[in-house]
């Protein structure tokens, strides 16, 4: 049997580990916290991750991949020669740092919001008028889950943002007022075959994924334009593994690449549940240079985040009674704002996908 190693033990951890299993393929995380949801399922190294013994551990595996961007670049480094390491270290390093990520993008040929790097004071000066007048500002690093933003629409606000922020190192981007919200994952073989993900529509509550729709309600034309623009990331950055693209859809119909995640993402929870491959399933063939084709859904369906609200829980009883229904929790404390499990739903048409997915939204605070 093959073996697996991630650096990171989350909930995505838990996912791939889950998908790998039947296809033979067993799963070693590297993760420094005791209680990550990944320990159930996997084989869990409790080290840090620059740690020489825990990364002694996935140089011994057959393959290694990430379900987490904040991992140190120096893991993938100590790696280099010794495991494959997919993706690698330079598509990590541009996909952790905004500033890097969209000047990467705009190479690869992808349209981005505008935006100015603050890395100073005095790159303040202007910058909003630069980006047109309205915008967020976003840093460079460890953001998740809109944590790390200021929105700003006065010169007042930037400079207070900034210091909010810590002063660290920065995006100033425009404000995009877009029509949706829509997202994308590619996968490709070290040896250049390439696969798709549906096109997913996403809606956001206070910077968090609220819900995940198959398929997206665009016009004609989208999904093959976010196609082209996964494959010219795809392949301009030289990608092995699986990356997802997060678009904002504008009112001339093109999108804009928001931002990329070199993994599994949260809006595609919802191919565990559609029928055919599930994108933690994508991963996993990916990066062992399985074969792979387009895991697109079989049927409509669509994911809500189970995220901590204080005082109030998801009423599972009537999510287990509603048809269609699959509960996936992630075996966290529970937090407040913190994502602790979803639930997908399929359905035999879309009508009956919306009808039940405004049911089931009822019953998730
Ligand atoms: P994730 O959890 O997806 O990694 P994140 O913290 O990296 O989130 P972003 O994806 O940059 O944050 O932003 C979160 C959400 O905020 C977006 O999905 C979108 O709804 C909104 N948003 C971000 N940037 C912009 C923008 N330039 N214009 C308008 N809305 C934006
Ligand atoms: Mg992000
Ligand atoms: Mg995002």
């Amino acid at each position: 049997a093959a073996t697996l190693g991630i650096l990171g033990g989350g909930q995505l951890a838990q996912m791939l580990a889950l998908a790998a299993l039947p296809l033979g393929v067993q799963v070693r995380v590297l993760e420094p916290d005791a209680e990550a949801p990944a320990r159930l399922c996997a084989e869990h190294v409790h080290a840090p991750y620059t740690d020489p013994a825990g990364l002694d551990a996935l140089a011994a595996c057959d393959a290694v991949t990430l379900e987490f961007e904040n991992v140190p670049v120096e893991s993938l480094d100590a790696l280099r020669g010794r495991v494959p390491v997919r993706p690698g270290a330079g598509l990590l390093a541009r996909s952790k740092h905004r500033a890097r990520e969209k000047a990467a993008l705009q190479e690869a040929g992808a349209r981005t919001a505008p935006f100015v790097v603050i890395q100073r004071e005095a790159d303040l000066d202007g910058a909003l008028d630069r980006v047109g007048g309205q915008g967020i500002l976003k840093t460079s690093e460890l953001g998740y889950d809109g944590k790390g933003q200021v929105r700003v629409a006065s010169d007042t606000d930037l400079r207070q943002g900034w210091a909010e922020l810590g002063q660290v190192a920065c995006i100033l981007e425009g404000f995009v007022t877009f029509e949706r919200e829509v997202s994308l994952a590619v996968a490709r073989t070290a040896d250049g075959r390439l696969a798709f993900g549906p096109l997913v529509e996403n809606v956001h509550r206070d910077g968090i994924l609220r819900t995940s729709v198959y398929p997206a309600a665009v016009p004609d034309g989208t999904e093959a334009r976010a196609r082209e623009m996964a494959r010219a990331v795809a392949e301009g950055w030289g990608l092995e593994g699986l990356l997802t693209l997060e678009f904002f859809q504008v009112p001339d119909g093109d999108l804009l690449v928001n931002e990329v995640a070199p993994r599994v993402h949260n809006s595609g929870h919802l191919t565990q549940d559609g029928g055919g491959a599930s994108q933690f399933e994508a991963q996993v063939r990916a990066v062992l240079g399985l074969p792979l084709s387009d895991w697109s859904p079989l049927l409509p369906c669509a994911m809500v985040n189970y995220v901590g609200v204080e005082g109030a829980a998801p009423d599972w009883a009537a999510i287990d009674a509603l048809p269609g229904t699959r509960v996936h929790l992630y075996h966290k404390a529970h937090r407040t704002g913190r994502k602790l499990g979803h639930v997908n739903l399929a359905a035999p048409d879309l009508p009956t996908l919306h009808q039940r997915l405004a049911q089931l939204e009822q019953l998730i605070p």
